[in-house]
This record gives C-alpha cells, sequence and structure tokens, in this order.
C-alpha cells in the first residue's frame, strides 16, 4: 500500500499489545488523516493478541505481519532486512516505531538503508506534502527540536510514546491480516545473545503501583522505608538515578530516562525532586503523589496529591496505615 503512514510494532505487553502501540497508532492516525493517506500497522513475527481489534478502533486500513522463524525474538539483522524489503514492496510515506531498547538498534540503520533521515524521541509529526515537520524530545526531555524533513523518501521515526496520550477516534471491526511475504534466508544474525540479562520477578514497566525514593531518603538504609510501603500498597519499589549512581538499588529500580519507562496507576515519589530525565520514566502515569519538604519541589507540578514534609517522618505512618 505506497503512500501508507506505516507503525511497525513487534511483542506483546501490558492489556494484549505490544508496548507504546495505541500511542503510535494514536499520533499516526492524527498524521493519516491530516494528509488523506491510509494507516498501516505492520507487526513483525507473532502478533500480539489485541492487535486485530485495535487496528479496528484506531481506524488501520490494513493490518499486515512479517512473520518467520528468524523473527522470534526480533534481532536487529533479520529485522532491519525484513523492514528494508517491506520497505521496497510498499514504499510507505513514512515509518513510525514506539522508542524502546531494541528500536534504537532498528530504526537508525533501517533509515540508513532506505537513505533517508530518522529523528528518536518523536512527539509530534505533522507533513505538508512530500515536507514532515518532527518534533521530538531534546536534552533528556528538557526542550523540543522541530526537525524538517523534505524530499522523496520514507522517513523513520521512532515516537516516544510515553509523552503521549493516545486518543482513539473510531470504533471499527476487527481487521483481518494480510501476510507480507520478505525473503530473509541469506540474513545471518551478527549479534549472538551468550546470556541474556536476567529479569526475574514482575517488571517495573508492568507494575500499577509505584513507590520511588529519591536522594531525599539521605542514606542506603532507609530504602528500606519504600520496599515496605511498595509491598504494603501491593506494588513494585522504583528509585532515582542518584541511588542507582550510590548502588543502593540495582539498575532494575531505575526509573526515567536512563532508566524504565513505567505507566503505573499511582507513582509515588518520595524525596524526589522530579528532574525531566526522572519525569520521562513516571511522567505517563494515572496519578502522581509526592513526598517532599520543600514546597517549591519540580515533583509537585506533576503531582496529583502532594504532602511537604520529611520523608522520614511520614514513611512510617503511611506504612502503617497501608497494612492496616
Ligand atoms: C542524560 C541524563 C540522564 C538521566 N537519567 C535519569 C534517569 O533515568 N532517572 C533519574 O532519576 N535521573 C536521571 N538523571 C538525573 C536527573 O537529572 C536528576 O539528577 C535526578 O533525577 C535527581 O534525583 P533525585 O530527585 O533523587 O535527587 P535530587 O534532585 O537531589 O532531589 C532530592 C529531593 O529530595 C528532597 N528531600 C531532601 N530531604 C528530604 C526529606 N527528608 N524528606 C522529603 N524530601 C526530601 C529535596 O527537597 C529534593 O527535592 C539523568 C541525568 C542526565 C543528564
Amino acid at each position: 500500500m505506497s503512500n501508507a503512514i506505516v507503525v511497525c510494532t513487534w511483542g506483546e505487553e501490558r492489556g494484549g499489545l505490544p508496548g507504546g502501540a495505541e500511542e503510535v497508532l494514536s499520533l499516526a492516525g492524527s498524521l493519516a488523516r491530516s494528509v488523506g493517506s491510509d494507516l498501516v500497522w505492520l507487526t513483525l513475527g507473532a502478533q500480539a493478541a489485541g492487535v486485530a481489534e485495535t487496528a479496528g478502533r484506531y481506524g488501520v486500513a490494513a493490518l499486515h505481519q512479517i512473520d518467520d522463524a528468524k523473527l522470534a525474538d526480533i534481532p536487529a539483522d533479520v529485522a532491519v532486512e525484513a523492514l528494508a524489503q517491506y520497505c521496497e514492496q510498499q514504499s510507505p510515506r513514512i515509518v513510525l516505531f514506539n522508542q524502546m531498547a531494541a528500536t534504537r538498534t532498528i530504526a537508525p540503520r533501517l533509515a540508513a538503508r532506505l537513505d533517508s533521515a530518522v529523528v528518536m524521541g518523536v512527539t509530534e509529526v505533522a507533513a505538508d506534502g512530500d515536507t514532515f515537520d518532527i518534533t521530538a524530545s531534546a536534552y533528556g526531555g528538557d526542550t523540543r527540536v522541530v526537525y524538517r524533513v523534505a524530499g522523496a523518501g520514507t522517513p523513520v521515526a521512532a515516537v516516544w510514546a510515553t509523552a503521549i496520550t493516545a486518543e482513539c477516534p473510531e470504533a471499527g471491526a476487527s481487521l483481518a491480516v494480510e501476510s507480507v511475504a520478505v525473503d530473509l534466508s541469506s540474513v545471518s544474525e551478527r549479534v549472538d545473545i551468550v546470556e541474556p540479562a536476567k529479569a526475574e520477578g514482575p517488571k517495573l514497566e508492568d507494575a500499577e503501583i509505584i513507590v520511588s525514593g529519591g536522594r531525599g531518603l539521605g542514606a542506603v538504609e532507609n530504602y528500606k522505608l519504600i520496599r515496605d510501603l511498595a509491598e504494603a500498597l501491593d506494588g513494585m519499589a522504583g528509585a532515582s538515578r542518584p541511588l542507582v549512581d550510590e548502588g543502593w538499588v540495582d539498575s532494575n529500580h531505575q526509573v526515567g530516562l536512563t532508566g524504565k519507562i513505567t505507566k503505573p496507576n499511582l507513582y509515588v515519589a518520595v524525596g524526589i525532586s522530579g528532574a525531566s530525565q526522572h519525569m520521562a520514566g513516571c511522567g505517563a502515569a494515572n496519578a502522581i503523589a509526592a513526598i517532599n519538604k520543600d514546597s517549591e519541589a519540580a515533583i509537585f507540578q506533576y503531582a496529583r496529591f502532594g504532602i511537604v514534609g520529611d520523608a522520614l517522618e511520614l514513611l512510617p505512618e503511611l506504612i502503617r496505615a497501608a497494612r492496616s
């Protein structure tokens, strides 16, 4: 389907959908409507359970799938080859991904194969003819920059999904999946994962409730209060980066731009100032509750609930209340 706005996803996370799928579809859908192009959703590998129904709701015109045994864990060399062949066949107007770790190794290389531009950390896309104005976050989320991408070709954009609120404009029937054939027989993956990172137990990214501690806790032994409150609320414990840098907790706990991008229902930030790089990992929470002794702390600009006070005095009380 030539000239389409193509959203490419893979995997399955919360809600039976690939991570960030609805946010990227929402952004891509409004772009497609504004330029009069079709919205196409391409999935790589096994398709997540909720894709066909979600495609209908977001006004997707065609649901494509490239499935091949070699795509099982979405290795980058194979994925880039599959996407390059897809773009050659379909000539999309633009390809949009959800920005996550794997996208960083796929999107720029796809753009290089297509001899086109790539923009990462995208928050908005507007188009006029062959010219795209692509807004992206810069300096760790402190500011925005607009890139003008002009000329023929298929630009590639990695969308910062947590910065977007998905708006679902249509209600439609589930779509039938169309399989797209590509030849991956000659690709051999150059990166061999000898031992995958151990991610035992539940993931912070999937948690409905997160209690995070920051430098305001003062000392490593006080982090236990964060764990206790998280446990009492049936949630998970997170941390700001300085606590990871200091070795108080391992990096699986770090929330933020260079840590985990989370989207809980409730995010409790304790002794955290609210730096933009931290908010990049929790700003999409349904509600933020903050405890900080500085009433001017930036975190209160994001918080729906706030307590100005000493975390070390408040936490034991909150733990007691949550347990009872
Ligand atoms: C490229 C880059 C990437 C980064 N990535 C990340 C990231 O992924 N995640 C991240 O978290 N940071 C990240 N940072 C660091 C970020 O800029 C901040 O420095 C960091 O988030 C600050 O952590 P904090 O809020 O715990 O500490 P601080 O900024 O020092 O804030 C501590 C807060 O605790 C409050 N406080 C002090 N004592 C108490 C008390 N007794 N009770 C209650 N409140 C108290 C203070 O008022 C203050 O607001 C990154 C920075 C850069 C440059």
